[in-house]
C-alpha cells in the first residue's frame, strides 16, 4: 500500500460497482482523491447534462464521503492547461477510465507522454464499454462498416472474456484535499427553470441505475422486442442517461441480462451492440464527426430556413407525433427511440435542413447525448452514414403515428392541444372540421409542409447527388 496519494480523474464514471481506475486507485494508495474537471467550454452546448452532471457529482459526493474519499470539482479552460500545472507536482499517482470518444483518445495519449517524462506513475482503464473500441475488426484487420456482421464477432470476443473480475473500492484511511480551488456542485447547475422539470422524471445515481435494468428485466424484457417500438407504452429500459454518465457499467447490464432465459435478452443486447458499433466507427471515421461519412451527401442541397427549424424545435410542426417527441425531449431530457428516428426523419427529409442542426439540438437538450450514438443516429436516419436507412426511405408521420400510437394516447399526453381530438384525427388534425373541438390555426398549427409534396421534394434532391 502506497503512501503516496492516489488521484482518480472521474469523468463518466459515476458508480462504485465494477470502475476499474476507482477500485485500482484505492487498493494501491492509503489515501485517495477523486476530481472532476468541469470545463466550461465542453458543456456549454450540453446544456441539458448540466443538470445531470450536477446532480451526479452531489450524489456521489456522499458515496466517496463514506469511503473517507474527497470528490473534489475543479472549474477549468483547458484541460492541457490542468494537466501541466498538475504535472509540476510529483507526489501523487493518476488513475482514469477511458472514454471513448477520438479527442478524449488523444488526450490520454498525449497525457501518458507527459507522466513518462516526468516519471509519474500513472494507470488507465478500460472505459464503459464491452470490447475496447480496435478489438472488434475484420478478419483482414480493418473496421466493420456494417452492424450485424460487426456485432456476430464483438459478441463472440466478449463471450471469451467474460466472467471479468473487477475489485472491490476499499475505504481510505483518511480524506485529503489535494486541491486547492475547489467549487460546489451547485454552480454547474443551469440557473433555468426548463431543468427543474428533470427532478420529476429521474435520479441520476447508481441505485437508480441497478434498480431501474432490475425492473426492466423482471417486468419488460421478455416483451422488448416488440413493445421497444411504441412510444405510449414503457417498453424499453430508460437506461441511456444512466449509461451515459456510467452510473451502470455496460458489462453490468450484460452479466444481469444473462443470468436469465427470457425472449427478448438477444435483441436488448443487440441495442447495446449499435452503442459499440457506433463507438467503434466515429474513431476509425471521425470525419464523421465533421460532417457526413458518406461524402456524397456533401452536395446535397440543404435549405436553410430558421422558420421551419424553430417550429421543429418548439414542437409546432403540425405533425403530432413530430410534435409529441419534441416536447417530450424538452421536458423530461429524453425521447423514445422510435419518435427519435421520425422527429429526425422529418427535420432532413420534409424539411430538408442539414442533419447537423438536429444533431446539435438534440446535444444540447438530451440528458443521454453521447457522441458515437448521437452522431450515428443522425446519420442513419439522414442515410448519410454507415449502415444507415436508405435516404429513399421517407417516413409517413401520419402513417407512423397511425402504426406506433394507434390511440393517440403518446400524442395526447405530450401535445395537450390535442386531448380532445377523436382518435380518428389524432395523427391528421387538419382533416378534424369541427372547430368546437380544435380551432387547427389558432390552437394547434397547420402542417408546415404537405407530406407527398415534401416526399417528392426529397426525392428530387436525393436524385441531384
Ligand atoms: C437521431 C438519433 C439520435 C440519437 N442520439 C442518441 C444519443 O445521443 N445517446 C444515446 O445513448 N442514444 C442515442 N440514440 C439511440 C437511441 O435512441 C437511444 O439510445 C435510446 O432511445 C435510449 O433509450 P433506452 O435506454 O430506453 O433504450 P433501450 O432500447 O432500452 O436500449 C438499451 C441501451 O442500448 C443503447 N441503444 C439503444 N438503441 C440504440 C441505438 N439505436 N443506437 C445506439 N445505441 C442504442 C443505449 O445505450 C440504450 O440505453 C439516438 C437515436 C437516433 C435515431
Amino acid at each position: 500500500m502506497s503512501k503516496q496519494i492516489g488521484l482518480f480523474w472521474l469523468r463518466d464514471d459515476f458508480r462504485i460497482k465494477n470502475n476499474s481506475g476507482l477500485s485500482e486507485a484505492t487498493n494501491n494508495h492509503e489515501n485517495v482523491s477523486v476530481f472532476y474537471l468541469y470545463n466550461k467550454s465542453e458543456f456549454e452546448n450540453r446544456e441539458a447534462q448540466n443538470w445531470w452532471i450536477s446532480k451526479s457529482l452531489k450524489e456521489f459526493k456522499k458515496k466517496l464521503n463514506n469511503l473517507n474519499i474527497n470528490l473534489e470539482i475543479i472549474k477549468v479552460d483547458s484541460f492541457n492547461i490542468f494537466f501541466d500545472e498538475l504535472l509540476k507536482q510529483k507526489n501523487f499517482c493518476l488513475y482514469w477510465n477511458k472514454v471513448y470518444e477520438p479527442k478524449y483518445l488523444d488526450l490520454d495519449k498525449i497525457l501518458s507522454e507527459k507522466l513518462k517524462n516526468k516519471k509519474i506513475n500513472f494507470k488507465i482503464f478500460k472505459g464503459n464499454i464491452l470490447n475496447e473500441v480496435g478489438e472488434v475488426l475484420k478478419s483482414d484487420g480493418s473496421p466493420f462498416k456494417v452492424f450485424t456482421p460487426f456485432w456476430r464477432v464483438a459478441e463472440k470476443i466478449y463471450h471469451e472474456k467474460i466472467p471479468s473480475n473487477y475489485k472491490k473500492i476499499n475505504k481510505c484511511k483518511k480524506k485529503i484535499n489535494f486541491f486547492k480551488k475547489n467549487i460546489n456542485e451547485s454552480e454547474i447547475l443551469p440557473k433555468k427553470e426548463w431543468y427543474n422539470k428533470f427532478e420529476k422524471y429521474w435520479s441520476p445515481t447508481e441505485e437508480s441505475a441497478l434498480k431501474e435494468l432490475k425492473t426492466f428485466i423482471k417486468d419488460r424484457i421478455e416483451n422488448y422486442s416488440e413493445e421497444r417500438n411504441f412510444p405510449n407504452i414503457l417498453g424499453t429500459s430508460k437506461l441511456s442517461p444512466f449509461i451515459k454518465h456510467g452510473q451502470i457499467h455496460v458489462e453490468t447490464i450484460w452479466e444481469e441480462c444473462n443470468k436469465i432465459k427470457k425472449k427478448g435478452v438477444n435483441k436488448f443486447l443487440a441495442e447495446i451492440g449499435w452503442r459499440e458499433f457506433n463507438h467503434s466507427l466515429i474513431n476509425f471515421f471521425p470525419h464523421m464527426l465533421k460532417g457526413n461519412y458518406s461524402l456524397k451527401f456533401d452536395k446535397f442541397p440543404w435549405e436553410k430556413n430558421s422558420k421551419f427549424l424553430s417550429a421543429w424545435k418548439n414542437g409546432l410542426t403540425g405533425y403530432p407525433i413530430v410534435d409529441a417527441g419534441m416536447r417530450e425531449l424538452s421536458k423530461t431530457g429524453w425521447m423514445h427511440n422510435r419518435v427519435r428516428m421520425i422527429v429526425g426523419s422529418f427535420l432532413v427529409k420534409h424539411l430538408l435542413i442539414n442533419w447537423t442542426e438536429g444533431e446539435k439540438f438534440f446535444k444540447n437538450s438530451l440528458l443521454d447525448y453521447n457522441q458515437a450514438n448521437n452522431v450515428s443516429g443522425w446519420q442513419w436516419v439522414a442515410g448519410c452514414g454507415a449502415d444507415a436507412a436508405p435516404y429513399f426511405r421517407i417516413f409517413n408521420p401520419i402513417l407512423q403515428g397511425e402504426k406506433f400510437d394507434k390511440e393517440g394516447s403518446y400524442v395526447k399526453k405530450w401535445v395537450l392541444e390535442l386531448k380532445n381530438v377523436p382518435k380518428k384525427f389524432i395523427h391528421k388534425p387538419w382533416e378534424l372540421k369541427d372547430e368546437s373541438i380544435l380551432k387547427i390555426g389558432k390552437e394547434y398549427p397547420f402542417p408546415l409542409v404537405v407530406h407527398e409534396k415534401a416526399r417528392s421534394k426529397a426525392l428530387s434532391a436525393f436524385k441531384k447527388i
